[in-house]
């Protein structure tokens, strides 16, 4: 076990470090790396994508690429632009409904990514939840026209009613992200017929058997997320999106480049909007050079000890 300690370039989910575990096993590395504040129940399924990776690896992927979105942040047009032509990728995923910004921002926003992709790149845009549902149905309009045509909103309000809610009163099709943080949830969405796509993580769920289950199941588009992991945890992502039968969006999986550093000696970055699929190595001098401080390895220690107590082996 290698415990991991990351600066971010930017604070997300209000830390500054990403932290978290390396298991190595049969069959390679596997990441475990639950947000901080979990408790043991919410942590067990991260555990279970770690211990498939080490142990079992992974199903035969049926592509050998994945296609990626680059994310434009909440910022001014003109960094906006600059971040997706920097970024490669031809799908760019834009944050909307920022607290202190109006709507008259995300349109400019949105105006200039469009601009910076071309005709022939697909705009989504996020609002984490922050819409009640008239300002979602609003909003919607208004990014729909300045992209030009959406490809989907991700989460326009944070109720999973209120997500079905909005669904009915728009044409844009809908995607449930935070809706969908547990093993029941994706069919809750379903069955209220919330959402047109699906966001899955696989730390989350419970890894990338798991993940296939839940996606056959609800039988509606999935979109493979991180969890701002290191490539060790990202390529399970891949591996998910590299696995599934049918693969109609680019998945959220560049943000490696969110960490100052990595633990791969051939760290997960998008090259012309893709990924490559397969196992990725370790590198021992990155392990050494990020491994966390003592009390925090025993901090992960005990942890691992008491989620993985029931786990089976
Ligand atoms: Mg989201």
């Amino acid at each position: 076990m290698h415990v991991f300690s990351i600066p971010l370039r930017t604070r997300f989910r209000g830390i500054t470090v990403r932290e978290g575990v390396l298991l190595r096993g049969d069959a390679g590395w596997g990441e475990w790396s639950p947000f901080l504040e979990y408790d043991d129940v919410t942590a067990r399924p991260w555990l279970a994508c770690a211990r498939e990776a080490a142990d079992l690896g992974w199903p035969a992927p049926v592509r050998d690429f994945v296609p990626v979105n680059v994310t434009v942040p909440a910022t001014d047009p003109e960094r906006a632009h600059a971040i997706v032509v920097a970024g490669g990728c031809r799908t760019a995923k834009v944050k909307v409904a920022e607290h202190g910004q109006d709507l008259a921002d995300d349109v400019a926003r949105v105006e200039a990514v469009r601009d910076a992709l071309g005709p022939g790149g697909l705009v989504r845009v996020d609002a984490n939840g922050a819409w009640d549902v008239d300002q979602a149905v609003r909003a919607i309009a208004a990014l729909d026209r300045a992209a030009g045509g959406l490809e989907y909103v991700e989460q326009p309000v944070a109720a999973v009613e209120d997500l079905a809610a909005v669904r009915r009163r728009v044409d844009v099709p809908v995607a449930a992200d935070e809706s969908i943080r547990r093993a029941e949830d994706p069919y809750r969405v379903r069955d209220l017929e919330a959402a047109d796509v699906a966001v899955l993580k696989v730390q989350p769920l419970g890894g990338v058997r798991a993940c296939l289950r839940i996606a056959e199941d609800i039988g509606l588009p999935a979109v493979v997320s991180s969890a701002v992991e290191s490539s060790v945890g990202i390529a399970a992502g891949v591996a998910l999106a590299a696995a599934l039968p049918e693969l109609h969006h680019a998945c959220g999986l560049a943000t490696v480049q969110l960490l100052t550093d990595d633990v791969a000696t051939d760290p997960l970055l998008p090259v012309d909007g893709m990924l490559p699929v397969g196992v990725p190595e370790v590198d021992a001098a990155a392990l050494a050079r990020l491994a966390a401080t003592e009390d925090r390895v025993a901090h992960w220690r005990d942890r691992l000890a008491s989620v993985g107590q029931d786990q089976p082996a």
